[in-house]
């Protein structure tokens, strides 16, 4: 058995102010810790045995037909601009068209150091590796658009955070790493041939039917409203929605300090270093269209008729606002059992959250809740539930089948922060238990499995985890 990649390398191809070749810096001692099959077989790839394994997903040996290289970006960090970031601690090494036809870049995180690392060390340590292998693969199983995990490497190294601790690489796969930064980079430095380039790229590659510039920016746009709004919907908070953290394609990306919610609040902040609450649940749409914005702003410098080029991208941008309401109100219909709309069901929705958050109700219980006659439970003042369900269940009146729809939008497992955060730790010193059971368990989050309902349950006052940390 030996690993065998079917690489086909676009970005390669590229012209050379992309990115710079680097290869991954070898590690001490590899070992591998988890490997995803079920991804493995759509990327097209044959398993070699375990060592290898360890060896190629370290970074130790590079697989035949790979092309590693660290892509340059920039972006805006919680509004300032930074004019170059780029891969500091990832190579790309290439790139699979899978079972399903579709390309996907195969990468790196934590793979040592390139050209742009600046003061970092181009490290990963196993706790953010962890908490990405488990949250983008419960995101993939939640139905929501992500890049996903193949691969986890203990490395046999040390790592400096706020102590020693274990380092180890994740391998990533993406349908591209493309970012709104990976044009702003181009657009800033007026490389104009380069931008070009990329726009004809990002068009080829993602969104064939886009016509220019602004019909890669249409399709962004959407492609942003829809994933912020399915965010929405689970309780999602990516943490860190920087220009650089938003992919082109539309996928969840940049797993770092990143929490889903336990008791609905609408100003719930888990990022310890979103000090300002930037990136609040929810100022994610609104962050979102800001981050269009931006994308906007680098796209139309390619255009010789600006006056033209401003006021479509205006026209584009400022729909995005309603698109987004769009999406959210398509996802929360469903999660209060609505296949059919109603002028009223906004409101219904509204004065549901509003009473969630004045009683502490945990968002993916409560929703879960709703089929039963559990929900109001969940609430510190349960008749605070009865008073807004007499209306709900008249408006249900009108449903086909509410239960069905409720079902399929309301998961009963989530990656709980704190249980992610007990698998860590638990995987820190040697038990890999808690890791693998999470992944089973998030893999089918739409089943009621009695035998996992601890998994169902929030934190205690104890349990609670206040802040989440970068993935430095
Ligand atoms: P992030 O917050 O993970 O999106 O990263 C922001 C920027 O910092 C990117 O350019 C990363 O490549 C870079 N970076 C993050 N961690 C490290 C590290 N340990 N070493 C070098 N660069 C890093
Ligand atoms: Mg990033």
């Amino acid at each position: 058995m030996t690993l065998t990649i079917p690489f086909d390398n676009s970005y390669a191809r590229l012209p050379d102010t992309f990115y710079s070749r680097q290869a991954p810096e070898p590690v001490r001692a590899p070992h591998l810790i988890a490997f995803n099959e079920d991804l493995a077989r759509i990327l097209g790839i044959s398993v070699g045995d375990v060592k290898e394994m360890a060896e190629a997903f370290a970074g130790n040996s590079v697989p035949d037909g790979a092309e590693p290289l660290a892509q340059l970006y920039s972006g805006h960090q919680f509004g300032h601009y930074n004019p170059q970031l780029g891969d500091g601690r990832a190579v790309l090494l290439g790139e699979t068209v899978g079972t399903d036809g579709i390309r996907r870049d195969i990468q790196l995180k934590g793979s040592g150091r390139t050209p742009y690392s600046r003061q970092g060390d181009g490290r990963a340590w196993l706790g953010p590796v962890l908490r990405e292998y488990v949250v983008s693969e419960a995101m993939h199983a939640l139905g929501i658009p992500t890049t996903r995990a193949l691969a986890a490497v203990e490395t046999g190294e040390v790592v400096l955070r706020e102590g020693p601790m274990p380092g180890a690489v994740l391998t990533r796969v993406a349908q591209s790493h493309l970012r709104v930064g990976t044009f702003q980079v181009f657009a800033a430095r007026g490389q104009l041939d380069s931008l070009r380039r990329l726009t004809e790229y990002a068009i080829a590659r993602h969104y064939p039917k886009a016509e220019g510039p602004m019909g890669l920016l249409r399709a962004v746009r959407d492609a942003q409203a829809s994933l912020i709004a399915q965010w929405m919907s689970v309780g999602f908070i990516h943490g860190v929605m920087n220009t650089d953290n938003c992919s082109i394609a539309g996928e969840t990306i940049d797993y770092g300090p990143c929490a889903f919610m336990d008791r609905y609040h609408p100003n719930t902040v888990y990022s310890s270093i979103d000090r300002m609450g930037r990136y609040a649940y929810s100022s994610q749409p609104e962050i979102a269209v800001w981050n269009v914005a931006q994308l906007a702003t680098a796209l139309i410098q390619q255009i010789e008729d600006k006056e033209a080029a401003v006021e479509e991208a205006t026209e584009i941008v400022h729909a995005m606002p309603a698109l987004l309401q769009e999406n959210w109100m398509m996802r929360f219909r469903a999660k209060i059992g609505l296949a059919t709309e109603d002028e009223g069901d906004l409101d219904l929705l509204s004065d549901l959250l509003t009473r969630m958050a004045q009683n502490q109700a945990d968002f993916t219980n409560t929703f879960r809740a709703l089929g039963s006659d559990k929900a109001r439970d969940q609430f510190t003042d349960p008749t605070a539930f009865d008073d807004w369900a007499e209306g709900w269940r008249v408006r249900l009146q009108r449903e086909e089948t509410p239960q069905r729809v409720m079902k399929a939008a309301n998961p009963a497992f989530i990656p709980r922060n704190h249980r992610v955060e007990q698998m860590i730790q638990a995987a820190v010193k040697g038990d890999y238990e808690p890791f693998h059971r999470l992944g089973s368990v998030l893999a089918t989050p739409y089943l009621d499995q009695p035998e996992n309902a601890d998994l169902t349950r929030p934190p205690t006052e104890s349990e609670v985890v206040h802040a989440t940390f970068c993935g430095t």
